[in-house]
Order: structure tokens, then sequence, then C-alpha cells
């Protein structure tokens, strides 16, 4: 009876579990361990233990780390009447993995042994163990944000160039979307796309092909110079660059730039004219208002990065106007 409560509980144990036991008065670190620990202290009770809650706390650190404090009597199966009711506190660190919560911390204060002389009830020995507990507490907290932080980073990050990825894209556009249109200022963006990359692949190879998407992602960090532009790659061999508070002059000098940090690059395309890799580019700039959503931005500037390609590629084109830059 007592092995497959345990077993519902061990359960929801993360394969990183730590916890301090209650009898033992140590810490485990060590998730096997801990297993075995529990699964012995049930097997000595043959009766039934009752657990009465006394209060029980949930603080939530984060959408994946929520912290639960319970305190409570438990009452024993057994005659001695100093053992046969103890008061705990249990900590439990409960963390989102995938789809379910499991517990990556526990502490449990049981006052045996720490009955101190003069003391009636050990309030000094159980002080010192929430102590401990809540340094361990902190530390796992700490730990455990840090890794929220850097998951964080990896799932905005394109993992082949390192710049930011569409996702990120997708969020900034909509935050600097939304901070333009309260501030009535403009909000560009600039979409390119690599020349005949298809091509590129077939005589090169995909690994070169993949090279040359990173000096890209390089060439175009190098032209966004201001601190506001975000460089993302947008998906395949598509790269967008969104320039907050730029006027459309801001950003056809923008999209040049990055026009000449390609060109410079000279990585050798035979089937281009030029006899490089060259990019097309369409430029879009406005204001925000309240009867567009972001995604007329995206449009405008591909409606002109299709023109740019239709006009023989190797050329930046701007969504107001007709005009031509090569
Ligand atoms: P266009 O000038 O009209 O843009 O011609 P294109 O050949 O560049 O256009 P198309 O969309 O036909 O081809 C895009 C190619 O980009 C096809 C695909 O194999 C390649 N590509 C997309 N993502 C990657 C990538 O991550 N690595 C490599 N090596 N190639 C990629
Ligand atoms: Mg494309
Ligand atoms: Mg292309």
């Amino acid at each position: 009876m007592y092995a497959s409560r345990d077993d519902r509980l061990t359960e929801r144990f993360s394969e990183n579990f730590s916890g301090y036991t209650g009898g033992g008065n140590f810490l485990v670190k060590d998730r096997g361990e801990w297993v075995k620990i529990t699964r012995q202290d049930f097997s000595q009770v043959t009766g039934r233990i009752r657990i009465e809650m006394l209060d029980l706390s949930l603080q939530e650190i984060s959408d994946e780390v929520v912290v639960a404090t319970a305190f409570f009597h438990i009452h024993l199966p057994i005659h001695e009447e100093i053992l046969s009711r103890e008061t705990a506190r249990l900590v439990l660190i409960f963390r989102l993995e995938r789809e379910d919560w499991k517990i990556v911390h526990s502490g449990i204060s049981i006052p045996y042994y720490l009955v101190r002389d003069g003391e009636v009830y050990p309030i000094r020995g159980l002080h010192e163990r929430n102590q401990e507990l809540q340094v361990l507490v902190d530390e796992r907290t700490k730990a455990l944000e840090e890794a929220n932080d850097k998951l964080e980073v990896l799932s905005n990050t394109d993992g082949l160039t390192g710049i930011a990825n569409r996702r990120y894209f997708d969020i900034m556009l909509n935050q600097e979307w939304n901070r333009a249109h309260r501030a009535g200022t403009p909000l560009s963006l600039v979409i390119l796309d690599v020349d005949l990359f298809k091509n590129f692949n077939d005589r090169y190879g995909h690994i070169a092909g993949d090279n040359c998407l990173k000096s890209l992602a390089g060439a175009l960090t190098k032209a966004a110079r201001r601190a506001g532009d975000l460089v993302a790659r947008y998906g395949g061999e598509e790269f967008v660059v969104l320039l907050p508070e730029s006027s459309e002059q801001d950003a056809l000098e923008t999209a040049r730039l990055i026009q000449q940090e390609t060109w410079s690059l000279k990585l050798p395309h035979a089937e281009m004219p030029a006899g490089i890799v060259t990019v097309s580019l369409g430029v879009a700039c406005l204001v925000p208002s309240s009867q567009h959503s972001p995604e007329i931005l995206l449009q405008r500037a591909d409606s002109a990065l299709y023109r740019a390609k239709q006009l023989g590629r190797n050329r930046m084109q701007s969504a107001t106007s007709n005009q031509a830059w090569m």
C-alpha cells in the first residue's frame, strides 16, 4: 500500500532531484538515493499515517517554477505519545518539464533529535534547519532562473547564423509597432533575399551555402549599426532588418549599406552577372496607425522585394516608389 503511494510521489521527481531528509537530517543530492530513503521510511510504518495540514502556501517564482511550503502534523500509528504526532515543514520546488510539474528540490523539517537542553519544543533547531533550507531554495531558484534565461536566449536565436530568429523578430515587430504607434514615430523594415541561391547551392554545395548565409548575417549586423536596429533571419535565405524611429531615407541608407557590405564579401557566384553573391532588397516605412496591423509593413516590404527581383535582382526597391536603385 505504501509502496504504490510512494511510487506515485517519486515519479514526480526530476532527474536532477535533491532533497533534505527528515529523520536522517542530511541532504540527499541524488534522485535514486532519495527514492530509496523514502521507500524505507514508508516501509517502516505498517499502519495508517494521517496527515493534518496546518498551512499551505504557493509562491510563483516564474511561469516554470513554483515553490510550495506546507506545515502539517504527521500522526503515526504508534503508542508512544511523544512520537505519535510530529510537526513538520515541507518545502517543494516544482518545475515545469515539458508538460509535467516535477519536484526539483524538497526540504522537510521534522524535529527528531533536535530538542536541546531546556527546550520543550525544538524551535531553535527548526529555525536553523529552515535557514539552511532557505539558502538551498535560494541557490536552486537562482540556478533555475539562470537556466531559464539561457533557454530564452536560445529560443530567440537562429541556430545557423547566431542572429535573431523569426520568433524573436515577430515579438519585436509587434513591440516596436506598438511603441511607434504610441509615439507617432516612423517604423521601417528592410527585407532581403539572396539572388539565385538555389543555383548557388547546386553549384557550390549546401555547406558552402550555409557558410554564405553566415557571412551575410555578419554583413547585415555590420550594416545595421544603431543600438535599436534588429537583424533577424526570417527564414531560408531571407533576412529582415527592423529599424525603429527610421525615416524612409534612413532605411534606404541602411539597405544601401547592406548591399555594399554584401558586395564587399566577394563570395563567388558564377551564375550571377556580377560573378559574386548579391541580394535583392525591399524597403517599407510607415507611421503605425490603428487601421493597420504590423503585417502591413511586411507585406509592403515584401512586394517591394518582389519588384526588385522582377527588375533583374541585385537592387533595392522602396514600397512608396517605383524608382529602382542599383
Ligand atoms: P531568387 O533570386 O528568385 O530568390 O532565386 P532563389 O534560387 O534564391 O530562390 P528559391 O526560393 O528558388 O531558392 C531558395 C533556396 O535557398 C532554396 C534552398 O535550398 C536554399 N536554402 C534555404 N535555406 C537554406 C539553408 O539554411 N542553407 C542552405 N545551404 N540553403 C538554403
Ligand atoms: Mg527566397
Ligand atoms: Mg533567393
